[in-house]
């Protein structure tokens, strides 16, 4: 399997990070070994000093499909929960800078923590909102209508290029609030009331 990340998908992120708002979807990815299951401890890396959390949705594909149209789109997948794409924002602004590949910043072992899926039947799908907290504190909030992708549009631009396979994950990109954590840090994210990850910064 494989991890898609969306990159700038709600313009107050995008804003904050002093980039343009994209016209099509930013797109990378991770590998299977960053993958971390809802209920394991991180370990913060010791090779950067600025590691910031972005709580994204995250979409589960079930089944394969290139070039998928937009409103076939929610037919390949049937789960969808929160993730953290990890960064560490120090390497990734380097890269950045010298206009290289972020995959150092991005990519490395467990940078992708992953909560409990739920049945997409459960989400409003246009309506939903979610939430990060660190340490009992809101730091994030996003909400459906401020992406400026859908989760069905992203699905349909990235299997242009890449067949999603069985087990994929889409992470559809964060809202404002990114910050870094700390070690003893906790980080909590719901969808609505529900929690569904809850992870300790070791
Ligand atoms: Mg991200």
């Amino acid at each position: 399997m494989k991890i898609i990340c969306i990159g700038r998908n709600y313009a107050d992120h995008a804003k904050e990070m002093n980039a343009p708002l994209p016209d099509v979807p930013v797109f990378f990815m991770k590998p299977d070994t960053a993958m971390l299951p809802p209920g394991a401890p991180f370990y913060i890396p010791d090779f950067t000093n600025d590691l910031h959390y972005e709580c994204e949705l995250v979409i589960k594909i079930k089944k394969v499909g290139k070039n998928i149209q937009e409103q076939f789109a929610a037919d390949y997948y049937d789960e969808i929960g929160l993730g953290i794409d990890f960064t560490a924002r120090d390497l990734q602004t380097k890269c950045k800078e010298q206009g290289l590949p972020w995959e150092i910043g991005k990519s490395f072992d467990n940078s992708a923590p992953l909560g409990t899926f739920i049945p997409k039947e459960r989400i409003d799908l246009r309506g939903f909102s979610f939430t990060l907290k660190k340490n009992g504190e809101l730091v994030q909030t996003g909400k459906a209508v401020d992406m400026i992708f859908t989760p069905d549009q992203l699905i349909a631009y990235v299997s242009k290029f890449i067949t999603l396979k069985t087990g994929d994950l889409l992470f559809t990109g964060t809202p404002a609030g990114v910050g870094p954590v700390a070690i003893g840090d906790r980080l909590e994210g719901y969808i609505g009331e529900e929690k569904l990850l809850d992870l300790s910064i070791k």
